[in-house]
């Protein structure tokens, strides 16, 4: 049973770039499903929605956070530390793992921490077909995402990093040969996702084999 009165006990917060962090924390829900998202926020206060970074079989639950200029929340749990307390509310949403046939191909397009359910998805099923292609601004956002065995760093910003597609994620779909992938999963802001929909179904995939996940 989850007990939503009781706080969630903070582990760890680990920085993963200059504005980024991996809060993790206790689990006290027995199973959710990997894509899910829960509520953050400090005992009392307001929460914000968050995507699990952990998979199904970890014992904690790990989010991963960009600290927003300004922001209320993702400001009060960057200074967060193991021992701190957090109100965590239940796993929900339907951006989960269709069935996958043996020998699908996925691809799966994030911006910035729409990272986070794909990691969730890969560390639940390490067996998965998929290629990541991450867009950020700068290098530094770029969150490591090698737990990805095949990945696409795309970098729109004027820095560049070795090995990386210099431009937005939409620019590498362009030039890129889709025609492998079965199925796409997208993650992240708004205007990603409503370049990249249409994008993907111009190139013959099918909208119902399209799932997406809008942050902001
Ligand atoms: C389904 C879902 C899953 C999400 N998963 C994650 C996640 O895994 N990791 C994560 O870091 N965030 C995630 N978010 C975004 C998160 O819920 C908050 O919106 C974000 O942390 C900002 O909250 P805040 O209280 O700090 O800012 P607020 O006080 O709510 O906003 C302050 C200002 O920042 C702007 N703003 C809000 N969010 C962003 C943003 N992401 N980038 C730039 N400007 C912004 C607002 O428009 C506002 O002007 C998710 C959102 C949704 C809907």
């Amino acid at each position: 049973m989850f007990d939503l009165v009781r706080p969630t006990r903070v582990l760890a917060n680990r920085a993963l770039g200059p504005d980024s962090f991996v809060l993790t924390m206790e689990r006290r829900f027995p199973s959710f499903q990997a894509g899910q998202h829960i509520d953050v926020g400090l005992p009392g206060a307001e929460t914000r929605t968050y995507s699990l970074y952990s998979g199904e079989g970890d014992p904690h639950l790990e989010i991963l956070v960009r600290r927003v200029r300004g922001g209320t929340v993702s400001s009060q749990l960057a200074v967060l530390a193991a021992g701190d307390q957090v109100r965590v509310d239940r796993p929900r949403g339907k951006f989960t793992l269709r069935q996958a046939l043996p020998g699908e191909k996925l691809l799966f397009v994030a911006t910035g921490t729409g990272i986070a359910p794909f990691r969730s998805f890969l560390r639940s099923r390490p067996d998965l077909d998929a290629t990541l292609v991450h867009g950020v601004r700068d290098p530094e956002d770029d969150y490591g995402a090698e737990f990805a065995p095949s990945r696409v760093l795309c970098v729109s910003g004027p820095q560049l990093s070795g090995g990386a597609f210099a431009g937005r994620v939409t620019a590498w779909l362009e030039e890129a040969d889709l025609g492998a992938f079965s199925r796409a999963y997208l993650c992240g802001n708004a205007r990603m996702i409503f370049e990249v929909f249409p994008l993907l179904v111009d190139r013959g995939m099918e909208e119902h084999r399209v799932h997406t996940e809008t942050y902001f």
